[in-house]
């Protein structure tokens, strides 16, 4: 199926966020595969389906602004951790799991 390109917009797809790119909010694409992808999506309470695509995260979702990046597993912003909407947020931040 073929989406016109243009037509859909890129929004941040965490359960309670619907921010859109703005001057102030950047979208950042789900990894393609692997473990930081599933945690990903287990941090923001989707069930694992590799159906999903075009998954966005917002920068309120990270406490730096941002995705530490695939080489920082023990940062804290290796998975969106804040603002997702579920209760138990606190328990990724006092942890240092690996
Ligand atoms: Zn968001």
């Amino acid at each position: 199926m073929n989406t016109k390109k243009g037509s859909v917009s890129r929004r941040c797809k965490v359960s309670n966020c619907r921010n859109l790119k703005s001057a102030s909010v950047k979208l950042y694409s789900l990894p393609k595969e692997g473990v930081m992808r599933d945690l990903w999506l287990e941090r923001m309470n989707y069930i694992i389906d590799t159906n999903l695509k075009n998954l966005y995260v917002c920068s309120d979702h990270f406490l730096t602004g941002k995705p530490s990046g695939e080489f920082h597993k023990k940062h804290v912003d290796w998975s969106p951790s804040i603002n997702l909407g579920s209760n138990n947020t606190k328990q990724f931040l006092d942890g240092d799991q690996c």
